[in-house]
């Protein structure tokens, strides 16, 4: 595995593959990898010849980038042992691409061209990260012409994520295949996260009740309930008693994250909420 930091010798390896007619699969990151982004690789390995991992911590997609401070300053940023999971797994990751902030924002972040993605952004975890959603579009769209990839590689950890990055790459007809591996979680069903490091011993044996809250949901709506609100309702009410602080708990569709109507048969429950200082996100197909 090669680690590139620069566009232009990552151009000069891009163009070689693509001469050779090689498909090249991406795998965008933050970095700081758990089993849930080694699946992704593993599912980038089955749909093409080459892989590029790419790790980069986005300001412009965290609100207090600009004032280097929270999350975005504190953030984990782990690239050796990283680059140590990657070369450990047995398929090969041909690139892993760790940009600068000055290589990928050389004009600075504010004078950038940014992508948004009406309506969907600025719902659910739109409505509470005001502007995240434009930094993650920006930045992918950014990666996905740096690094040409014939498909790209997402988990349904962050559904909506995964919904605004599709309308993107349709609206603006990116020849990108779009791919979404299924949530890899602990031995309790907490979500695998970067996150999940910031909760205490106690907090952690809490953490799994926001998965148990959505299985609730699920099944409550599977034998047959149809006051979402009702379900909402509940949840985010066990979720305080649990020590949680809820920002959403909602029954969507699953196709464009509209308020689910009973007829509906495609739903998605998601979910946010902080336990102590992690904020955590889930979600559940019905
Ligand atoms: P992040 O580094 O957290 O920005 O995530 C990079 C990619 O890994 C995104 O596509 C996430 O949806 C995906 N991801 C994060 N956690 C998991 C998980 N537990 N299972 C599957 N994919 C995940």
């Amino acid at each position: 595995m090669q680690t590139i930091t620069t566009l232009a010798e990552l151009r000069e390896t891009v163009l070689q593959w693509r001469d050779a007619g090689e498909r090249i699969a991406l795998v965008p990151t933050m970095g700081n990898l758990h089993e849930g982004h080694l699946r992704l690789v593993e599912e980038a390995h089955s749909r093409a010849e080459r892989i590029v991992v790419s790790i980069f911590v986005n300001p412009m997609q965290f609100s207090d980038a600009s004032a280097g401070a929270g999350d975005y300053k504190n953030y984990p940023r782990t690239l050796e042992s990283d680059q140590e999971k990657l070369s450990g797994m047995t398929i090969d990751v041909d690139v892993l691409f760790t940009p600068s902030v000055e290589e990928v924002y050389p004009g600075g972040i504010e004078n950038e061209t940014r992508i948004e993605v009406p309506e969907i952004s600025n719902i659910l975890c739109g409505e509470f990260r005001p502007g995240h959603f434009v930094g993650v579009a920006t930045i992918l769209a950014k990666l996905f012409n740096m690094v040409q990839p014939g498909v790209a590689v997402f988990g349904e950890k962050d559904y909506q994520q995964l919904l605004v990055i599709r309308r993107f790459v349709s609206d603006l007809c990116f020849p990108i295949e779009i791919v979404g591996v299924p949530t890899v979680r602990e031995g309790d069903r907490l979500a695998m996260s970067s996150r999940n490091r910031y909760l205490t011993s106690e907090q952690r044996k809490k953490a799994a009740t926001l998965n148990q809250e959505l299985l609730l949901a699920k099944h409550s709506i599977k034998n047959g309930l149809t006051d979402f609100s009702a379900i909402e309702k509940k949840a985010t009410e066990h979720l305080k008693a649990a020590g949680f602080r809820p920002e959403y708990f909602s029954v969507r569709r699953a196709d464009n994250l509209q308020e689910a109507n009973p007829e509906d048969k495609d739903l998605v429950v998601l979910a946010a909420a902080w336990l102590g200082d992690a904020r955590l996100i889930d979600n559940i197909r019905v």
